[in-house]
């Protein structure tokens, strides 16, 4: 499993890197992209509302962009809901305008980018160039995504673990510290917002499987493996911490986290983005 955010930092170390970044302007933040493709949206139109910008999957991949998107698809939706109120037209024209903009086009033409990775590395940068540059979006088919992200975990022995330098406090920072400067908050009397569906499966499966995969990909270290006082390994979870990258949400090997809302204004506070 690569870890973007240890990954991000050790690309951090390279040579002159430091140069690079402080001749320009590079920031990181702990969020996931939604890469949801094409393949993937959802129909947007619910009783008494409608999914827009990176809800629906509406990012670009190649391009990593979705604010163009994101307001163009609030702007249909409020289109609709607007002859909603004047004309007595129902939401389903957001769903018929949507098909019929750019948005629709512009994420069709880059449907096959992401899937195209399933096959590798080269074949994914391959098929990616030729589609983008040569055939723009008009390959002959569509690829399908192979298995969710859960059942895309493997278990521990079939890889090596990956070691990363340590942070250097220049370009790259230790956890706690990445933590602080997010001002990630959430109040300590509210209920838990991550709850285990079965709380003995960390212990049962995750663990000796997975190597305890929570405690690794999360880039707050909500999920901790500590001995309790009979020396038996337990997962503490500290929610207070979680910065809302909802990986855990979709990457726990059983799907035995079950990420829900926390009290309003919890979460992580960005203050330079
Ligand atoms: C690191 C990074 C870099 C990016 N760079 C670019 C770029 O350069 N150009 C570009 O065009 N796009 C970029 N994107 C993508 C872009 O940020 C998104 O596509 C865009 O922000 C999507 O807008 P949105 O309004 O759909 O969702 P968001 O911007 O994610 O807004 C959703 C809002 O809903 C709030 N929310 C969530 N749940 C609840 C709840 N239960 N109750 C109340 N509020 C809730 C969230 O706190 C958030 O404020 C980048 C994304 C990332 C992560
Ligand atoms: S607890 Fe889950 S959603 Fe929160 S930061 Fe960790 S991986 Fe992300």
């Amino acid at each position: 499993m690569l870890l973007f955010y240890l990954s991000l930092p050790s690309f951090f170390l390279f040579p002159n890197m430091y140069y690079i970044i402080f001749s320009g302007c590079f920031f990181c933040t702990n969020t996931n992209m939604m890469l949801v493709k094409f393949q993937s949206i959802p129909y947007p139109v619910f009783p008494g509302g409608a999914i827009i910008g990176c809800s629906a999957g509406f990012l670009n991949v190649p391009k990593i962009k979705g604010t163009h998107t994101a307001m163009k698809s609030g702007m249909l939706a409020a289109e609709a809901a607007f002859n909603v109120l004047h004309e007595g037209l129902n939401m389903e024209t957001y769903w018929d305008n949507l098909k019929n903009s750019w948005i629709w086009k512009e994420l069709y033409e880059a449907r096959n980018y992401r899937p195209a990775f399933e096959y590798g590395l080269v074949p994914g940068l391959a098929i990616s160039a030729i589609e983008h540059y040569i055939l723009k979006g008009k390959f002959p088919f569509t690829l399908k995504h192979g298995k969710p992200d859960h059942e895309a975990t493997n278990v521990a022995e079939l890889h090596q673990q990956i070691h990363y330098p340590k942070p250097d406090g220049v370009l790259s920072f230790d956890v706690p510290t990445s933590l602080h400067r997010s001002n990630t908050n959430h109040e300590h009397d509210q209920p838990a917002h991550l709850r285990l569906r079965d709380p003995k499966i960390p212990e049962l499966v995750n663990l000796p499987e997975y190597a305890g995969p929570e405690s690794r990909y999360c880039p707050a270290r909500v999920y901790e493996y500590n001995p309790d006082e009979n020396g038996q390994v337990k997962l503490q979870i500290n929610a207070q911490n979680c910065l809302h990258c909802k990986a855990c949400d979709i990457k726990d090997p059983k799907q035995n986290i079950e990420w829900t809302v926390p009290e309003g204004g919890g979460g992580p506070g960005y203050s330079v983005m």
